[in-house]
């Protein structure tokens, strides 16, 4: 675990203090003091949703990976490659790699890439 939460814990009891009080919705133990200072940063009032517009979960049985990191984009990666979001995000991915290549490239090449590119 970081040093951050030993540092608040031991040197900085009112600054632990504030973080908690701050964050009433992560008031169980379970949160992680990364997640109480992420939601601080970024002045979350509420668990994010998963960003699969087809699924409601929400992000409450997790912490964050880091401070940085935040929470996934997703609440599982199966979800993450049933969401029509990220379908859409490949299929641009492709059109940006492929759709400008180079005329004088192996069109065969091109076809098996851009073909097993739309398929995943
Ligand atoms: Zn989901």
């Amino acid at each position: 675990m970081s040093t951050i939460n030993k540092q608040i814990k031991s040197k900085h009891p009112y600054l632990k203090q504030w973080i908690i009080q701050s964050v009433p919705s992560l008031i169980d133990k379970f949160y992680s003091m990364q997640t109480k200072i992420y939601w601080i940063i970024h002045g979350l009032v509420d668990f994010p949703k998963c960003q699969n517009p087809n699924c409601s979960n929400t992000f409450k049985n997790r912490n964050v990976g880091s401070i940085l990191k935040g929470y996934p984009q997703h609440c599982s990666s199966s979800c993450g490659l049933n969401s029509p979001l990220t379908k859409e995000r490949a299929k641009n991915t492709c059109i940006e790699r492929y759709g400008t290549i180079s005329p004088a490239q192996n069109e065969d090449i091109k076809n098996k890439s851009k073909k097993t590119c739309l398929e995943r």
